[in-house]
Formats: structure tokens, C-alpha cells, sequence
């Protein structure tokens, strides 16, 4: 190479070269955003009647607004829009993070409605991941991760998930680090324009732990456009001239979010983190086996020292309790250091092949085990009449029900039964 090259004004043209093709190679690539409309299908979010206009529920108000902010970002050729949802339907939280995660967007965006038992607070307030500073938020929380309306593979992956132990939210805080700038310069963003634009009383940008950001490998904040519990707020988010108010300022905020990232070469962060690819689920499925025990202990037993997602799988005359669920490597040794921490030494991971079926055996459900026969009028044998098989062995009554090939099958055949009202049953592995 000839000395030259290390001359003032080479570096200079070969510096601004470089960044011109910097640029034009960057341009191709579209910002994509994921707008995510809360709630949705049968779960309503928060919702009011008033007598005036009637019953208004967040899903819809979310969704309208959804809907405004995407037309106006769609009409920027920059931008690349994806939804979690167009419709009245009810995407589950993994079906929206991975749809997130999938498109490798840039930005996610959750809109939500607040509410709250009194009808005087009001405001808007936007949220990014992370551990609560104080307890006021907790019911915002607990109102957006609803837990029934998690789906199966949501409880699996989210609900296992225990917010308050240490681990998690160590877990929690260096997950997030690396978005936690960018997320926060976007809610403040959106915060601005709701208190200068629209004149409103902004409560400001909070942290708290929602399921829906959680897993998310992007910048990622949720909104809350007001308190539908409030009369003036729910009229005003109810009507056209609040929701075109509230999507102008979000949409605002996202494009100044969008000039401070083109601003920094395509980063928001001061200092970006390396590139790390998002987590790819393993083939397996873990559940972490806490101890093999000859007794039976119902949720709840203290045996089970507090761990809530525990299924009992019983083999021969053993009973193997398992806790939680994941086909995430991060997530399992989690789970593993929880189920430790709560005094359960011995716990090893056990992977589970997903819908394998048994070659030989099958599984049912133990409805009873007791030394005494059950009645005739027993609520269990009352509603499954001959479908409920007894056995008697040693000197036991052993009630069983069903038969199904794989360990996902015998789940299901337990939640139709725990919906019947047959609770407590076990799923046993029949090797033959
Ligand atoms: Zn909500």
C-alpha cells in the first residue's frame, strides 16, 4: 500500500466515501415497527358503560387507534408496518412477541387503555420494560398480564415466571439493558406529545413488567392513552377527535424517535451492545423435576414450597413433580435456579420430546386413589360415569379416566376434567 493513504485528505474523502455508501446501503433497509393492538376477540381489556354512550371497551379503542397510527406511518416509504392484529381477534402474547421477534422489527409499539376502581385518576402514561420503582404500578401490571387470558403456550412460557424472586429480575434487568435507552428516549417521546400537543396530563414514563414486552429483542414500550374509569378520559378516547389526537402523538413520537436513530447511524443506543442473535427455541421441551415422591400433594401443599405450575406425573407408584415449561435454554436454567432457590437441591431439567407418543403404554388420569370405595353419588363418579375405570391393588381404590398417547393429550384430557369441576387428578404414565 502506498504511504499516501495515510494523508490528511485521503482519509477525509475516503471517510465521507465510505459513510455515502454507508447510507445508501442503510436506506434499503425499511424501519420496521410492530403496532400491537391490546386485548382483542373475547378479551375485552378494561371496559365501562355510561348512559350516555353506552358500553366502550379498550380492544376497540385500541384497536381504532392501532389502526390510525399505521395508515399515517404506512403513507412513509421508510417505514415498514407490521399489525399483531387488523380485526377484533385476540392474538396471544407469544404469537405477538414472535411475530415481533420473526420480522426483526425495530420498534415495537403496545396501545392500551387504563382503568382503575376509582373514577378521578386520569392521564396517560407510557411504559417500558423493567422493575417497578414503587407498588402503584402493580395494577397496571397485573391488569395487562391477565393470566386467563394466556393461552397454553403463553402460560408455559410466561406465567412459570415468577416476577418477584431476585433471579428474575436480574434476569429481567440485563435482558433489557440493552433497549432500555432506546425504549426510554421513545416513551418520553410519546409522553411529550401527549402533555404539549394534546394538552393533557402526562403521569410520565414508568417501568413496569409486562408479559407482552418481555420477550421482545427490540425497543419496546406500551401505551396507555388514558383511564377509560375516568367519565371525561373514556368520552374522549371513545370519540374521533381523541383518537385522531392520541395517533397523531404516537405517530409523532415514533418519528422523532426515527430521526434521533437516523441521527446515530441506525442506533439509538450510546452504545450499542454486539450483535447477539435472538434466542432460537431448543427441540425439546424442559421441565424441571423438583423430587419423585409415593404421596400425592395438591397445588398449593406446602411440599411444593411455594411453586405455582406444578404437574404431577406419576410412574408405577411414584409421583414425579415437575415445574413449569419451556423450550427456551434461558428460560429453563431460570427455572432451574427458581425451583433451587426454593429449597428443591436436587432439581435437574428433563426434556420432553413435544407430542411424543408412547410406543407401548399410554397415559390417563388418576381421578382417586383411596382406600375406601367412592359413592355412587360422588360428584366424580356422577359425571363420568363409566368412563371413570376402578382398580383395586393392595388394598387401594385407584380411579382412572381416559387414555391418550402423548403427555400433551393427557394435559388436555386434565383441563377438561379441572373445567368439569374433577380437580386434583393426576396424569399417569401406564408402561406396559
Ligand atoms: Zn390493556
Amino acid at each position: 500500500m502506498n504511504t499516501d493513504i495515510k494523508t490528511p485528505t485521503f482519509t477525509k474523502y475516503f471517510t465521507l466515501a465510505f459513510l455515502l455508501l454507508f447510507i445508501f446501503g442503510g436506506a434499503q433497509k425499511k424501519f420496521t415497527i410492530v403496532l400491537d393492538a391490546g386485548h382483542g376477540g373475547s378479551d375485552h381489556g378494561s371496559n365501562r358503560s355510561y348512559p350516555d354512550i353506552g358500553y366502550i371497551a379498550e380492544k376497540d379503542i385500541t384497536l381504532s387507534v392501532t389502526l390510525k397510527v399505521g395508515r399515517m406511518l404506512e403513507k412513509d416509504k421508510d417505514f415498514k408496518v407490521i399489525y399483531t392484529r387488523k380485526t377484533d381477534v385476540y392474538p396471544s402474547l407469544t404469537e405477538r412477541t414472535d411475530l415481533a421477534n420473526r420480522s426483526k422489527a425495530d420498534l415495537f409499539v403496545s396501545i392500551h387503555v387504563n382503568a382503575n376502581t376509582k373514577t378521578s385518576p386520569y392521564g396517560t402514561e407510557t411504559y417500558l420494560l423493567g422493575v417497578a420503582q414503587n407498588n402503584t404500578n402493580l395494577n397496571v401490571a397485573k391488569a395487562e398480564n391477565e393470566v386467563i387470558y394466556l393461552d397454553a403456550q403463553d402460560r408455559q412460557r410466561f406465567a412459570s415466571y415468577d416476577p418477584t424472586s431476585p433471579e428474575s429480575l436480574i434476569a429481567l434487568k440485563l435482558q433489557q439493558a440493552r433497549y432500555r435507552e432506546a425504549s426510554t428516549i421513545l416513551a418520553g417521546f410519546i409522553e411529550d406529545q401527549f402533555a404539549n400537543k394534546d394538552k393533557r396530563l402526562s403521569r410520565g414514563v414508568k417501568q413496569e413488567n409486562f408479559h407482552v414486552l418481555r420477550m421482545n429483542a427490540m425497543p419496546s414500550v406500551l401505551v396507555e392513552m388514558g383511564f377509560i374509569s375516568n367519565y371525561d378520559e373514556a368520552h374522549y378516547l371513545a370519540s374521533e377527535i381523541g383518537q385522531n389526537e392520541i395517533s397523531e402523538s404516537i405517530y409523532n413520537g415514533i418519528m422523532s424517535y426515527k430521526k434521533a436513530y437516523d441521527r446515530r447511524g441506525g442506533s439509538v443506543a450510546a452504545t450499542p451492545a454486539p450483535e447477539k442473535p435472538a434466542e432460537q427455541p431448543l427441540k425439546n421441551d424442559f421441565r424441571i423435576l423438583l423430587m419423585s415422591s409415593p404421596s400425592k400433594y395438591n397445588s398449593g401443599d406446602p411440599a411444593l414450597k411455594g411453586l405455582n405450575y406444578v404437574l404431577p406425573i406419576k410412574e408405577g407408584n411414584l409421583y414425579k413433580y415437575y415445574y413449569a415449561n419451556t423450550n427456551l435454554a434461558s428460560v429453563r436454567d431460570n427455572n432451574l435456579k427458581t425451583a433451587k432457590d426454593a429449597g428443591f437441591k436436587n432439581a435437574v431439567p428433563i426434556g420432553f420430546v413435544p407430542n411424543q407418543k408412547l410406543g407401548s403404554g399410554y397415559y390417563t388420569i388418576e381421578v382417586a386413589a383411596t382406600k375406601d370405595k367412592l359413592s355412587s353419588n360422588s360428584y366424580a363418579v356422577q359425571t363420568l360415569k363409566d368412563k371413570l375405570i376402578r382398580e383395586k391393588v393392595n388394598g387401594v381404590f385407584y380411579y382412572t379416566y381416559g387414555n391418550a398417547k402423548s403427555l400433551e393429550e393427557a394435559i388436555d384430557l386434565q383441563k377438561d376434567l379441572d373445567k368439569k369441576g374433577i380437580q386434583n387428578t393426576v396424569i399417569q404414565k401406564v408402561v406396559k
